[in-house]
């Protein structure tokens, strides 16, 4: 009998290639993803389908890198600098990415990079073509960059199924309109039998958006396309919640979060982890603080903002004048209000490894997310895993997918500098009983929803919805 596979699809492998030494190396990613899709597609006759992150210099790279990653059950597309800068940096990161986190002022609608989108999805497609697929085979794709692929993919073989996940927001119908290829991405992603997101919100937007822009009628959460009924649900995504949870009670992490501590004198310490982008409110965080200090002269000295921010797309012109802006605002604030014990913003433009994140979940007093939109934020939910053995408090932005999810956190708006700075002097105030009670509450959430779960979940509705769609034929 014929084993069913299941194939993977995503922009990024779960590895990078990295040349050293005129070697090629294979760096395993850390992301929850990887772990979570690693038992599913490390089993015998499963992919996954992606870009290595690197660009071959010759067809001889080429065939090095396809045969050692093949033992590791991983299929590159190979995309050329061209390509990564239409689809990925042009459309992905230029247009999807600015309209669905609601900046729509940020959107450059150039028709080059539509056209290369759709010749890397359907690149994306032939690879997936060659892998002697069968009609029983599952296929899950992720994410913004592939909204073509479950289409393309559908052409080829009707009966497979497909499932599509969007890690990032979908916008109200209204925002989503005013991209120029709006129908062409519907109709792509309506390839697929399951489509699903964080939020209940996000589902709702896309289904507004198939009746709105293109007449279909629906349902419920489904909608008929192509002779099928497509089912369009909520899927809010965990984390490795065993690692970040028992990194956070090893000896190791304990006696580094005690050093980090003690390096701020034991003053309550305020942690903010972010990549740079103008999606995670960064500025509107720095005015926040600012504000903070200014009402609170009491506070002064006695706390301090540790934000690290990970280098991220700063050679896109938006992005670099988002760093510079951190940069001048992180230096005024520490100018005008610092002195020689105090800095009041320790300020990282770096990235970290798991053990020194966790440490610093750890020694947090206080998590501060003010996203201006979000589609999950995985961050809250590690500050969270990582506060059994410790109190903690949590404060969330209401515009980040975590926020419909979690019981506990002091949920913000991150427009209103008032609003977090007074939620500031809340947590800073809170009592240890209630620390403890909102933490628990969240933490039930983040154990039980983890990112297993989650993967578990999702295989099992698509599965359901294959055997609803059999019964109607
Ligand atoms: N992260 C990391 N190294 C760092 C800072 C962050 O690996 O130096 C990870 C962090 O642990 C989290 C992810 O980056 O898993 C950020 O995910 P989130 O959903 O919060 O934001 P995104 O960057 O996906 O928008």
């Amino acid at each position: 009998m014929y084993k069913k596979r299941t194939i993977i699809i995503s922009n990024r492998l779960p590895v990078r290639i990295e040349r050293k030494d005129g070697k090629l190396n294979i760096i395993p990613s850390e992301g929850g993803l990887a772990t979570g899709l690693g038992s599913i597609y490390k089993e015998d006759g499963n992919i996954w389908i992606g870009w290595p992150g690197f660009v071959p210099k010759n067809d001889k790279e080429k065939v090095q890198v396809i045969e050692q990653l093949k033992p590791l059950n991983l299929v590159p597309v190979f995309l050329t600098e061209e390509e990564l800068e239409g689809y990925y940096e042009g459309f992905s990161n230029e247009v999807l990415w600015p309209i669905f986190h609601y900046h729509p002022s940020y959107a450059v609608y150039e028709p080059s990079y539509w056209e290369m989108y759709e010749k890397v999805n359907q690149k994306f497609a032939d690879i997936f073509a060659e892998q002697n697929i069968n009609d029983a085979d599952e296929i899950w794709i992720h994410d913004y960059q592939l909204m073509l692929l479950p289409k393309l993919i559908r052409a080829l073989n009707y009966r497979l199924s497909i499932g599509y996940f969007q890690h990032i927001p979908f916008p109200p119908d209204e925002l989503f309109r005013s991209i120029p290829w709006r129908d062409e991405l519907l109709k792509g992603l309506l390839g697929a039998d399951l489509i699903a997101f964080h939020t209940y919100n996000d589902t709702q937007h896309f289904l507004n958006a198939c009746t709105h822009i293109l007449g279909i009628p629906i349902q419920n959460n489904c909608l008929r396309s192509g002779g099928r009924s497509v089912y369009v649900e909520v899927f809010p995504m965990g984390i490795d919640f065993e690692k970040f949870n028992n990194l956070s009670k090893s000896p190791e992490i304990k006696k580094r979060a005690k050093e980090i501590r003690t390096f701020y004198n034991n003053r309550k310490f305020i942690l903010s982890i972010d990549r740079l982008d103008y999606s995670k409110g960064i500025l509107e965080r720095l005015r926040a603080f600012e504000c903070f200090l200014k009402t609170y002269p009491e506070v002064r000295n006695e706390v301090v903002l540790y934000m690290l921010v990970v280098p991220s797309r700063d050679s896109v012109p938006k992005y670099k004048q988002l760093h510079d802006e951190i940069n001048r605002m992180v230096g005024q604030i520490n100018a005008v209000y610092g002195n020689n014990e105090w800095t009041p913003i320790s300020y990282f433009y770096n990235s970290y490894d798991v053990k020194e994140l966790s440490a610093l979940y750890v020694a947090a007093d206080i998590c501060l997310v003010t996203s201006l939109r979000d589609g999950m934020n995985l961050v809250c939910k590690e500050f969270i895993a990582s506060k059994e053995d410790q109190n903690g408090v949590l404060i969330l932005s209401e515009m980040a997918g975590a926020s419909k999810e979690l019981i506990g956190p002091l949920l913000i708006n991150p427009n209103s500098i008032e609003e977090i700075c007074e939620c500031l002097k809340k947590a800073i105030h809170m009592s240890p009983a209630e620390q403890r009670k909102r933490l628990d509450d969240s933490l039930e959430i983040v154990k039980k929803f983890n990112i297993r779960h989650w993967v578990r979940i999702f295989f099992k509705r698509l599965r359901e919805i294959k055997s609803i769609q059999q019964r109607e034929h």
